[in-house]
């Protein structure tokens, strides 16, 4: 497949040492993390030193965060998931924060969860889905969020095979079939993506690949992400899930 590669590889350089936040910043994440309940306090268990374990175990950088993911793609694709993070003990550290590795926005297609095909559980990834991965502002924000505020290394783009909301742009575009109102915002985003090189079916899949790498750079683009691209302390990749095999193959 063109432009797809099945071995992922290191894409970034390890970031250096994080520098000190600031204060508002950590009161902000404390509190959009879900670790200050105010009247429950009593009944937690001691949040700071909970956190940190919790925290200081995640890959940090986008290498590990990417090799993290690789790694349990594989095991669910060849059907060995280990179901990390969902114990009791996992359950009971959530309550005191989170420290997702890795942002992955994907499609909202039922078959394509990515804590499934990722393996993953508990407060390991932060999910911003939308039909298409289409970008609009809560999207955007939802994402810089991740990225800023709880300092993730890596964002993934995970687009998929047979995708739906695809098709139907391309469909749209094609006959100039009018769409209902909100699908239509869908469609236009993914629109710039379509290849008219292609035809038929293959027109939609290498529309899909073309969709994640918009998708990729507009996010790249961003300047509050490009800051930490430039110092390697993120990465912005794009991929594809394909139903077939359930592998995740990266997209260059
Ligand atoms: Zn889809």
């Amino acid at each position: 497949m063109p432009g797809v590669t099945s071995t992922p590889e290191l894409i970034s350089p390890d970031r250096p040492d994080r520098p000190d936040r600031p204060d508002r910043r950590a009161l902000l994440r404390a509190a959009l993390a879900g670790g200050a309940v105010l009247g429950a306090g009593a009944a937690l268990p001691a949040a700071p030193a909970v956190a940190a374990g919790r925290g200081a175990g995640r890959p940090d950088t986008p290498a590990a965060a990417l090799r993290a993911l690789r790694h349990g793609n594989h095991r669910w694709s060849t059907r060995h998931q280990t179901h990390p993070h969902e114990a009791d003990g996992d359950r009971l550290l959530a309550v005191s924060g989170q420290h997702p590795f890795a942002v992955v926005l994907g499609c909202i297609d039922s078959r394509v969860p990515p804590e499934l095909v990722f393996d993953q559980g508990l407060g390991d990834l932060m999910t911003v889905r939308s039909a298409g991965c289409v970008l609009d502002e809560a999207v955007l924000g939802s994402i810089a969020y991740g990225v800023l505020e709880l300092d993730i290394p890596l964002v993934m783009v995970l687009g998929h095979q047979s995708c739906g909301a695809v098709t139907a742009a391309v469909h749209a575009a094609e006959t100039g079939e009018e769409l209902p109102a909100h699908i239509s915002y869908v469609a236009e985003q993914i629109r710039p993506a379509i290849d008219h090189t292609q035809t038929g079916p293959a027109r939609v899949d290498a529309t899909i690949t073309a969709n994640v790498r918009l998708v990729r750079s507009r996010l790249a683009a961003e300047p509050d992400l490009a800051a930490r691209t430039a110092t390697g302390r993120l990465a912005v990749v794009g991929a594809r899930y394909e139903l077939a095999t359930q592998q995740v193959l990266l997209v260059t």
